[in-house]
Order: C-alpha cells, then sequence, then structure tokens
C-alpha cells in the first residue's frame, strides 16, 4: 500500500522524528492535554481556515485536502488565490521563516501544482503584526529546493526504531517530553 507523508509533519519531523509518532497518537484527544500556550494560539488561528470561514470569494480555495504523487505527500492548504495565482500559511505570529515553514509551503505548492493549479507567489502571513513574507518558488532558490528534496528523502528512509535523539535542548523544549521514553531531560 503506497504511504503519504503529511505535510504538517515535516516541521515534526526537523524538530524530532519521535514527535510525529506523539503528535498522530495524541492527535484525537483533547491538544490542552499537551499543547502548549502559544501552540493553542496558533492553532486559533488556523481554525478559521480549517472551517473555511477566511472568505467567501469564489476564487480563494482554503482548507482544501491536497496530494501529491512524485513527494508522497498529502495534507490541506491555507490560502490558495487563484487570481493572484497566491499561496498563503496564515500563522499566529512569526518572528522568523524557519526553514520547516518553508518546506511545509514548498509541500502545498507541489501538491497544488501537480493537481494542475499554477502557483506563482509563496508567502506566509503573520496575523498578530499583520505582516507578509514572500517565500521563492522552489525553481528559484536550488538550495533549499535540495533540503527539502533530502528532508522527503531522509522521512521515506527513516526507522523510529533506531532513532535516537542526541540533542538534549529539543527534549527540554518538548511537550511531549513527560510522555517520551527517549527524552534527554
Ligand atoms: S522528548 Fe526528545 S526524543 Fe522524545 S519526542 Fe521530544 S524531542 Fe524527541
Amino acid at each position: 500500500m503506497e504511504t503519504y507523508i503529511q505535510i504538517s509533519n515535516l516541521n515534526d519531523f526537523i524538530f524530532c522524528p519521535r514527535s510525529i509518532y506523539f503528535h498522530q497518537l495524541f492527535g484525537k484527544i483533547s491538544t490542552t492535554m499537551y499543547h502548549t500556550e502559544s501552540q493553542i494560539r496558533g492553532k486559533a488561528a488556523h481554525e478559521a481556515i480549517d472551517e473555511q470561514n477566511y472568505t467567501t470569494r469564489k476564487n480563494v480555495l482554503q482548507g482544501m485536502e491536497v496530494y501529491c504523487q512524485k513527494y508522497g505527500l498529502c495534507g490541506k492548504i491555507d490560502i490558495y488565490d487563484q487570481d493572484e495565482r497566491a499561496l498563503t500559511e496564515r500563522k499566529k505570529h512569526i518572528e522568523v521563516i524557519y526553514d520547516g515553514y518553508v518546506f511545509q509551503i514548498y509541500a502545498q505548492y507541489f501538491c497544488l501544482t501537480e493537481m494542475g493549479y499554477s502557483v506563482e507567489h509563496l508567502l506566509f502571513y503573520s496575523s498578530d503584526t499583520n505582516k507578509k513574507y514572500n517565500v521563492k518558488l522552489p525553481k528559484d532558490d536550488p538550495e533549499m529546493f535540495a533540503k527539502f528534496e533530502k528532508l522527503i528523502e531522509d522521512m521515506n528512509n527513516c526507522n523510529l526504531n533506531q532513532f535516537n535523539q542526541t540533542n538534549a535542548e529539543k527534549c527540554k523544549h518538548c511537550v511531549y517530553a513527560a510522555l517520551c521514553d527517549q527524552a534527554l531531560c
């Protein structure tokens, strides 16, 4: 059976592959059990999108399920404006555009383009500050594109049973530390 990588797992994998297991395990349970306050605020910013409430414009697709066969990805986009050919990912607060953010929007981009949509602009929107941040398309940023492909390869080859976290700082800040038998703290 073909397995797909959840787009939302790309960032988790970069943080720690083990965290994906906990994310999936507790995904259906009340998130207040283990989410930090900032995660809950960020989630609230997404809920308007997931519930497709963000806008009623017909040419704006929101929270749509997407798939990419080439990279074996599936997930949801945030907002795609068909007129502007712009794919936007909203976040509650953005201070730094982390690589994980970029890889997630790349993943959405590859899904949309494989599904036949034209995407010319990638953006992040910080709702706290009402700021937009442009991200180059993968074809215009070969270094990030190569990193993205390496990440997908690493995720496909990862064996969780053989993975051991070596960065204690990550465990110290991990919301799953109390549940994880591999926690280094
Ligand atoms: S506690 Fe450490 S090893 Fe466990 S999921 Fe978190 S970061 Fe990974």
